[in-house]
């Protein structure tokens, strides 16, 4: 791995000096890649000045919502310097996809690193880390029996009992996507009115007032991220407080595998400086950066033998649904329909 890199780094300099110097005069001699991202964690910085020491390129970046860089770099169009997207979910990626502002790539080591369920199949964009969407309960009011699936969730057995936040969030398209692409839409759409049903409470609040809710006793079961529940996990003694009345549910580990979805990135359509984003992509499959890069959000590396932390791994081994997330983001609008028709607030 690490050859692969260094001997891709060696050819960069060639090819890049004429561009670099077209681009801006500040570049190194190995030339720069500009970064679009919607990650703002300091343990990616880190990664940007590893990247620059190994391979001589610059990164610069600009951080924004991913909604916002998906625009700009629509509006830049051609002249847009943004050589690489990193954004969150398969639904954001999918909007840049629609966008058109992603080009595909074909990298042999991307390919063997990367699970191909977490590659756009025309290589349009990678997944470099995971989270699954887990239930969660209230220990003290005991272990819901029946309760090992998503469908279950819509059982009338828990009316009454469920905290999830609201359904323009893109976690909650992405998980209902996952159920039209896997049981089908008449199936999705009784599954959202029945977990409608189920309400606790209105939806309010990110999944750490989920987790906080049940943890209070306030409702018996909510629907959170994993990498919410590691900060608590891996937290303070208040928060690990909080966390230690929960029990946490990986769900549907006898049929597809619990709904994962996916911290990504795809190099820009018009990149100035393309061979330094795969370049950079490729970096990111490392041991080293997937451990920094994962753990930057309590993530899973999306390299499998490379291991989460040990707030995460705490939280249990599970089998993640494999289907593939560009197929999450197909599903979204539909997705969106079915919460409208369902009254998912
Ligand atoms: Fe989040």
């Amino acid at each position: 791995m690490k050859r692969l890199i260094i001997s891709t780094a060696m050819l960069l300099p060639l090819s890049l000096t004429i561009a670099a110097c077209a681009e801006t005069e500040e570049a190194g001699a190995s030339g720069e890649v500009n970064i679009y991202s919607s990650r703002h964690y300091d343990t990616d910085l880190a990664l940007y000045d590893d990247f620059t020491e190994q391979t001589g390129i610059t990164v610069n970046r600009i951080e924004a919502d991913a909604d916002a860089l998906i625009e700009r770099i629509s509006s830049e169009g051609e002249y847009s310097p943004a050589d690489l997207l990193v954004t969150v979910d398969a639904g954001r990626l999918w909007r840049a996809e629609e966008a058109g502002i992603l080009a595909s790539v074909e990298s042999e080591t991307l390919n063997e690193r990367l699970p191909d369920y977490l590659r756009h199949p025309d290589g349009l964009w990678f997944g470099l880390s995971t989270r699954a969407r887990v239930v969660i309960y209230n220990t003290a009011a005991g272990t819901p029996e029946g309760l090992e699936t998503y469908a279950d969730l819509a059982d009338p057995a828990f009316r009454g009992d469920i905290c999830i936040r609201s359904s323009s969030n893109i976690y909650n398209i992405s998980l209902l996507s996952s159920i039209i692409a896997n049981e089908g839409a008449e199936a999705a759409e009784n599954w959202a009115s029945g977990v409608v049903a189920n309400f606790a409470r209105d939806p309010q609040g990110n999944d750490t007032a989920q987790i906080e809710a049940v943890s209070a006793g306030e409702c018996r079961i909510g629907v959170v991220n994993t990498y919410y529940l590691a900060r608590f996990a891996g937290g303070d003694e208040e928060q690990r407080a909080i966390f230690d009345n929960l029990g946490v549910i990986f769900p549907d580990q006898t049929g597809n595998g619990t709904h994962i979805n996916i911290s990504g990135a795809g190099v820009v359509t018009n990149a100035p400086n393309r061979e330094n984003a795969i370049a950079f992509l490729e970096y990111l499959t490392s041991e080293s950066a997937q451990q920094y890069f994962a753990n930057g959000n309590n993530e899973y590396p999306a390299v499998t033998d490379v291991a989460a932390n040990s707030a995460v791994e705490q939280l249990g081994e599970f089998k993640p649904d494999t289907l593939n997330a560009a197929e999450i983001g197909r599903n979204q609008r539909e997705a969106v329909e079915i919460f409208d028709r369902a009254g998912w607030n």
